[in-house]
């Protein structure tokens, strides 16, 4: 019996546990196989559309669905997370004290938010990166604001879906405008890095949509710290922001067991080879999605582009047959820029960002993907997928 344990039941997780109960359907059968997926809640959240819960209004339940409705019947689910993984052992020691072996680990735990790493910034701070719930209070919060200061962006990199600020600063414009209230309420972009958007293909076009639309950039703001009895937000290069909403990307690490686990670097991230997605120095254990260390984007569409990548490897290491895959590093993520348009970045390994401008066929499919989600974590829509991207995802061969 050969078992797979999957940790995260995130888009990664998944979709990866859903194509191997397909293509394993026969061996699971039989016996000859299992898999397990194990996650810290059972909650599933369409993370995108957080933007929209805190920025448009839209109902933070419509968001979340429950874990165990998207999983294949033939995958075994349980809430259980996972606190020690042992790679020399393959051993994963569970919340409820359970130890599960394995033959092939798939670790997809996803990123998790530290707001405590800067002092003051958990009491301040509203984001959008957390939860839903996070986000509804984003919504009732700057409904409440008629005149000052809104600072919006990152605190500290890397951070999941590199667009998401820039978006948040966007949106928060259009609604500042159809509210009547752009005269009245600054909106300030700070950013560790030198200018708003990390690519300088994107870079070029968000700088034009900030600079239209009167969004302030403040680049080179690494924050400090927050005082939110004062409202102002400080930076390690010794300025200052005053604010009456403080919406920011908080600091990103990988989950607290997998940090325990002594398996990633000072931050958890997983040393990851780049194209096969094993954990380096492995052969049995992968890591996909946030948590690995890759050279590409945090994304949901690089979650997902893995997990087919991963799933068709395990298959062909378990049958012997099938193809094995090498991730190519593709991107493909969405930017609202509001007012009916978006943009995609779009990058692999090997070819930098192309250059692109926002148009409404982009924001339509956003919306289009944004209603297949669920429907594309069973792993059944691939045959479109493979059709769109093609080679430019993944390099196959014939076992
Ligand atoms: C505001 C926002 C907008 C975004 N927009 C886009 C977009 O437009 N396009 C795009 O491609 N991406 C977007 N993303 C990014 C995308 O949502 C993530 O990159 C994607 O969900 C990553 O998938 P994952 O499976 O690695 O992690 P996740 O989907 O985060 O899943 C991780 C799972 O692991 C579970 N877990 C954590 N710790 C443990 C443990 N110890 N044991 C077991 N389970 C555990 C968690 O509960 C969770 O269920 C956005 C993200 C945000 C926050």
């Amino acid at each position: 019996m050969k078992r797979i344990l999957i940790l995260g039941g995130g888009t990664a997780g998944t979709m990866t546990a859903n194509i191997l109960a397909k293509s394993l359907g026969r061996e699971i059968k039989d016996g000859q196989v299992e898999i397990t997926l194990l996650d810290k809640d059972g909650l599933h959240i369409f993370q995108p559309n957080n933007l929209y819960v805190g920025f448009k209004g839209m109902k933070s339940e419509k968001v979340v669905k429950d874990e165990s409705t998207l999983l294949h019947k033939r995958v075994k689910f349980f809430v259980d997370p996972a606190v020690k993984i042992d790679l020399d052992e393959r051993i994963v020691t569970t919340r409820k004290g359970l130890t599960r072996k394995y033959d092939h680990l798939l670790i997809s735990t996803g990123a998790s938010v530290t707001p405590d790493e800067i002092p003051g910034f958990a009491k301040a701070n509203l984001d959008f990166h957390s939860t839903p719930g996070m986000a509804k209070r984003i919504w009732e919060k700057i409904n409440q604001i008629k005149r000052g200061k809104i600072v919006v962006g990152v605190s500290a990199i890397p951070h999941k879906c590199p667009p998401s600020p820039v978006e948040a600063a966007l949106l928060v414009e259009q609604f500042l405008k159809k509210k009547g209230l752009k005269d009245k309420v600054e909106i300030h972009f700070v950013t560790p890095l030198p200018r708003p958007y990390p690519s300088e293909t994107i870079n070029d076009v968000v700088s034009k949509l900030f600079e239209d639309r009167g969004i302030i950039t403040h680049p080179f703001f690494n924050v400090d710290s927050v005082d939110p009895q004062k409202q102002v937000v400080y930076s390690m290069e010794g300025t200052e922001i005053s604010y009456d909403g403080l919406f920011l990307v908080p600091y990103h690490k990988a989950p607290q067991a997998i940090i325990d686990s002594g398996i990633g670097d000072s931050d958890g991230w997983i040393p990851t080879d780049k194209h096969t997605l094993l954990v380096k120095g492995r052969d049995d254990a992968y890591a996909l999605g946030d948590v690995a260390d890759l050279p590409t984007s945090k994304s949901g569409v690089t979650a997902h582009l893995e997990a087919v990548v991963t799933a068709k490897n395990v298959v062909a290491d378990i049958t012997g047959t099938g193809e094995k895959c090498r991730f190519t590093g593709r991107t493909h993520c969405p930017m609202d820029v509001a007012y009916g348009k978006a943009l995609f970045v779009i990058t692999t390994y090997e070819k930098p960002t192309r250059k692109v401008k926002p148009t409404r066929i982009n924001l339509m499919m956003k919306k289009m993907f944004s209603m297949m989600y669920w429907t594309t974590l069973k792993g059944s829509l691939e045959f479109i997928f493979d059709r769109f991207f093609g080679e430019d995802a993944r390099d196959c061969s014939k076992q």
